[in-house]
């Protein structure tokens, strides 16, 4: 199985993927965390996306295209969930040229809606960690102990671009160059299972893997 989710920052595709993949045994691609790990290891690529991340704009297209084809290609397991990307239509063009190239394709396109107004108290109460990635909320997905990983890990830490300014311009960002990201796939007949996440986390859930069920993904 070969998804892609897509929704804005904050709607809930890490929390959903991390779901997923338990579930069907697949390998989770998240854009945004390996950007991070390429800064946390100070590599070229993690100095070049720096400013463009601590800002809410996007990382240019052809340093994002070769990170995930990589990262695709690097992948053990027959299934992957990519996760915020692609975020522009050059990304996905970018993607579309390479599975074909592969004889692959993706098997269906996760879209999570949320309204604009849910995102922000979603964003600024993200706590993650990390050590393990896993991602929690001060209010919606608290951990067992204040600030704790649950795994055992250590202390919690807020993202910097969780800020409200942060936060502002990358809900901008989305409108202005991923929201279309869809339309991209509408117009490819791609299969587009549309979901309503404005919702509590495990209502979503179940959502997400019925609609997967339904459409005999
Ligand atoms: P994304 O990967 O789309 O940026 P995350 O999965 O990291 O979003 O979720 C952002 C924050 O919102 C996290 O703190 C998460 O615990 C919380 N969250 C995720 N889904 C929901 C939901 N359906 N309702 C309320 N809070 C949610
Ligand atoms: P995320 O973890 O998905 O919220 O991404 C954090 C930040 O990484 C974004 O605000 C962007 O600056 C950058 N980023 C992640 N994925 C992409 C992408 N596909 N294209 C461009 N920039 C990205």
């Amino acid at each position: 199985m070969k998804l892609i989710l897509l929704g804005p920052p904050g709607a809930g595709k890490g929390t959903q993927c991390k779901r997923i993949v338990e579930r069907y045994g697949l390998a989770h691609l998240s854009s945004g965390d390996i950007l991070r790990s390429e800064r946390a290891a100070g590599s070229d690529l993690g100095k070049k996306a720096q400013s463009f991340m601590d800002s809410g704009g996007l990382v240019p297209d052809d340093l994002i295209i070769d990170m995930m084809i990589g990262a695709i290609r690097k992948t053990s397991s027959t299934g992957y969930v990519l996760d915020g990307f692609p975020r522009t239509i050059v990304q996905a063009e970018g993607l579309d040229a390479a599975l074909k190239k592969a004889g692959e394709q993706i098997d269906a396109i996760v879209c999570l809606q949320v309204p604009d107004e849910a995102i922000l108290g979603r964003m600024t109460g993200r706590r993650s960690c990390p050590q393990c990635g896993a991602v929690y909320h001060v209010v919606n997905l608290k951990p067992k102990k204040d600030g704790w990983c649950d795994k055992g890990c250590g202390p919690l830490v807020q993202r910097k671009d969780d800020t409200p300014e942060v936060v502002s311009n990358r809900l901008k960002t989305y409108h202005e160059q991923t929201a279309a990201v869809l339309g991209y796939y509408q117009s490819r007949q791609s299969r587009i299972l549309e979901i309503d996440a404005d919702r509590p986390i495990d209502s979503v859930t179940e959502a997400v893997f019925k609609a997967l069920e339904a459409a005999s993904v």
